[in-house]
């Protein structure tokens, strides 16, 4: 089994000093803390592969865990390179996928069948919400997403229905705690599990038959873990149970790069490896082999401004590099262009698409990036989310729409009838259907006099009364041809659908009305471009357009794709090149995470953003943003403010007339919970009455270029009430709050 003494002394060669010691490390516990690039991925696949080569391992001795299946396949991948086929007997997968795996063959002992279902999200909150109708429980009160989140919540802390009964302290979690112990019934009675069960299961498996902890103790002789500063409790007994015997627990992490806070993830998991095996052998990897100095500055940077954070210092040798690009531009148009145009250009110079990545923080904002990078034909693809209109609410918002220009369309009419949900069963569904059919009317018309359908039941022509009451006002305010965005906006207040989505108080929820507002700034893109077009606006030239684009998504090219993602899904991933955009406050940090305390937690989003880049990195922020079908004026965010100057490549106004600038004195954002719109201090201005000179009444509008008898020339960066105009001075790049009527400035 023990392969030659050559391949191990190359694989060796390709490692530091303090990585091959964590190779090389025989039985026990390890622990590898360190920070982003380090090669922590890297001396797990290499770990296996000695482990194996040596024969200290068979390969079917080996449980290596990560975190994503992008994750788990890449590093299926690394280790087949290195030690080929016998990769097959091993498992190298995610915790849910192993758990499935055990459950196949054990959960008859849990009065499962082998063959239980996997009920996924969907499932699940469906089945939350029977559970809800059959306690007579007000859904509008309690929404099935927020009783699902915290049944979820309970689970990943192994807490069971009985447990979390017993603990509940307000109306809300009674409510839970009821819906918890039939929702468990439910799931058990169908021989199902949802993505939690299969954690909990798992640990219960093992808990109450030590013969089959022990099985799996013993068949995982060597048990590693990626990713580890992203377990949560579940997963944490999970591994304690198979590998808290042998000890042989190899988890490599960087506690700068939690981010699944949100999900139950426990930082302590990674922060108190050494408490749970106080002889595990401890290793630092200080040199980052992905990225320039400049990037490892800035990241490193950025995350000392969070407390309690373990220090860590990276070096390279792969050189100072460039400077980072942080570019304002005029809005998210401006971003995706100049995004577009940069790619276009790096292509030119022979850089392959494939190299380029671009981040953002929320799923919505790709939608303005992937309409240009679609015009400019360059071919993309969106990793560990769908693409923007292939989105359910996107489809579902559309589908709304199409009802209204085309009542025959059953497709559409099939979508919406019960989303939200309104208690429109698919029974019923077929029935007026058919009856339409039959009758010879269109869908719309059948569905407009439910009582005239065979076989509809009372509750169904009551819930068909109320859908259609709401369909009819839609459509005449269809009639009058209104303009799309606001149209729009009616259809989701109308239609109940935002109010459903907020009212489950969930994270995916939210993305979904993001999306949906996004969808609202399309529509208001639309109707403003009127003049590019020769017919006027109208709902069927919108959806037209939206038919276009969203079929030119589908496009494959084989040049290389550029991958665009979110923050969350780059854990782990590197790229020569990377955007990073809507570098703003409210954007990044997201908004919710500025008011519920979730700094820290985005601050790592950052670090783990800004070091995915190997060679360059471009940060971008726009001065306004639609958000919602209105303008919004965002800061730029901190986290821009936490680098360097001396880091960073700053382009200016093109007003000013000067390209870039290397130097920044005192301007807006330094403190961090400073907005230009907000009443926070400006560093370096401050309040200045400028008496001595007035120009009237003059209007003042954001981006307007000003002079000050004083100051110099500047320009307007935000208008607040009661008169007051922000301007930015470009000679001493200071901000300062004027009095718009008294100070001596004019418009130029
Ligand atoms: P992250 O925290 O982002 O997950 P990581 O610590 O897991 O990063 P890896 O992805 O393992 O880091 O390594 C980063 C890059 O550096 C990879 O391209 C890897 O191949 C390379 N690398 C790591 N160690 C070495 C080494 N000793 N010699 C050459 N290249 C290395
Ligand atoms: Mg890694």
């Amino acid at each position: 089994m023990s392969a030659h003494v050559a391949d191990l002394d190359a694989l060796l060669a390709g490692l530091n000093e303090p990585q091959r010691e964590a190779v090389v490390h025989g039985e026990g516990p390890l622990l590898i803390l360190a920070g982003a690039g380090s090669g922590k991925t890297r001396v797990l696949t290499h770990r296996i592969a000695y482990l194996v080569g040596t024969g200290q391992a068979r390969p079917d001795e080996i449980l290596a865990i990560t975190f994503t299946n992008k994750a788990a396949q890449e590093m299926r991948e690394r280790v087949e390179l290195l030690v080929g086929r016998r990769t097959r007997a091993m498992w190298v997968m995610t915790f849910h996928a192993a758990c499935a795996r055990m459950l196949r063959a054990d959960a008859h002992r849990l009065g499962y069948t082998r063959q239980f279902t996997i009920y996924d999200q969907s499932d699940a909150r469906r089945l939350v919400k029977r559970c809800i109708d059959e306690l007579d429980i007000d859904p509008k009160r309690f929404t099935p997403g927020a009783i699902h989140h915290e049944i979820s919540d309970a689970k990943n802390k192994l807490r069971d229905a009985e447990g979390y009964g017993r603990l509940v302290g307000s109306f809300f979690e009674q409510t839970v705690a009821d819906v918890y112990k039939l929702y468990e019934a439910e799931l058990h009675r169908m021989n199902a599990m949802d993505f939690d069960d299969l954690l909990v299961r798992a640990v219960n498996l093992m808990e109450l038959f030590p013969e089959v902890r022990e099985r799996y103790a013993r068949a995982f002789r060597h048990v590693l873990v990626d990713e580890y500063q992203d377990t949560n409790h579940v997963q944490y007994r999970w591994l304690q149970l198979i590998a808290g015997e042998h000890r042989n627990l190899a988890v490599v992490g960087d506690d700068s790069q939690s981010i699944y806070g949100f999900r139950g993830a426990d930082i302590r998991n990674i922060l108190n490896f050494e408490d749970d095996f106080p002889e595990a052998v401890v290793i630092k990897l200080e040199q980052n082999y992905r990225s320039t100095q400049t990037i490892l500055d800035a990241a490193n940077a950025v995350i000392r401004n969070n407390r309690g954070q373990r220090e860590k210092d990276l070096w390279t040798d792969l050189g100072i590099g460039d400077p980072i690009k942080v570019r304002e531009l005029e809005d998210e148009h401006a971003e995706a262009r100049f995004v577009a145009g940069e790619i276009e250009r790096l292509v030119d110079e022979g850089v392959s698409r494939a190299e380029l990545a671009v981040f953002y923080r929320t799923n919505a904002q790709s939608r303005v990036l992937e309409d240009t990078l679609v015009r400019a034909q360059i071919g993309y693809q969106v990793i560990g989310g769908t693409k923007f209109y292939e989105r359910a609410e996107i489809k579902d918002a559309v589908a709304y729409l199409t009802m209204l220009v085309n009542p025959q369309d059953v497709v559409a009419f099939t979508r919406i009838a019960n989303s939200p949900r309104r208690g429109i069963g698919q029974t019923s569904l077929s029935r007026v259907i058919s009856w339409a059919n039959t009758a010879g009317i269109t869908i719309w018309e059948a569905a407009l006099e439910p009582d005239s359908v065979p076989g509809l039941g009372t509750a169904a022509r009551k819930a068909f009364h109320r859908f259609m009451g709401s369909m009819r006002v839609l459509g005449e305010r269809a009639a009058a041809n209104p303009p799309v965005a606001e149209l729009l906006r009616e259809v989701l207040a109308e239609s109940g659908y935002l109010d459903a989505l907020e009212a489950e108080r969930t994270i995916e929820a939210q993305g979904r009305t993001e999306n949906l507002e996004e969808l609202v700034n399309v529509a208001a893109e639309y109707d403003a471009t009127t003049d590019l077009r020769e017919e006027p606006p109208s709902l069927a030239g919108f959806l037209q357009q939206i038919a276009l684009v969203a079929d030119a998504d589908g496009r494959r090219d084989d040049v290389g794709l550029v991958t665009l993602m979110t923050l969350h899904n780059a854990k782990g991933l590197e790229y020569p090149i990377v955007f990073l955009l809507g570098c703003e406050e409210g954007i990044f940090p997201h908004q919710r995470a500025i008011e519920e305390g979730g700094l820290e937690e985005e601050r790592r989003l950052a670090y783990v953003g800004i070091t995915r880049a190997q060679r360059d990195l471009y940060m971008t922020y726009a001065r306004t943003r639609a958000v919602f079908g209105s303008r919004s004026f965002g800061a730029r965010s901190r986290f821009v403010d936490e680098i360097p100057v001396g880091l960073t490549d700053r382009n200016e106004r093109p007003a000013f007339g000067v390209g870039s600038v290397r130097e920044r004195a005192t301007t807006w954002g330094s403190s961090p919970n400073l907005s230009p719109l907000g009443s926070g201090p400006i560093p370096g201005g401050g309040w200045d009455s400028g008496a001595g000179g007035g120009t009237g009444s003059t209007e003042y509008r954001l981006g307007d270029d000003v002079v000050h008898a004083a100051f110099g020339e500047g320009v307007v960066t935000a208008v607040e009430g009661g008169g007051i105009v922000v301007i930015r001075f470009a000679r001493d790049r200071s901000e300062r709050k004027l009095v718009a009527d008294l100070a001596p400035i004019e418009k130029r």
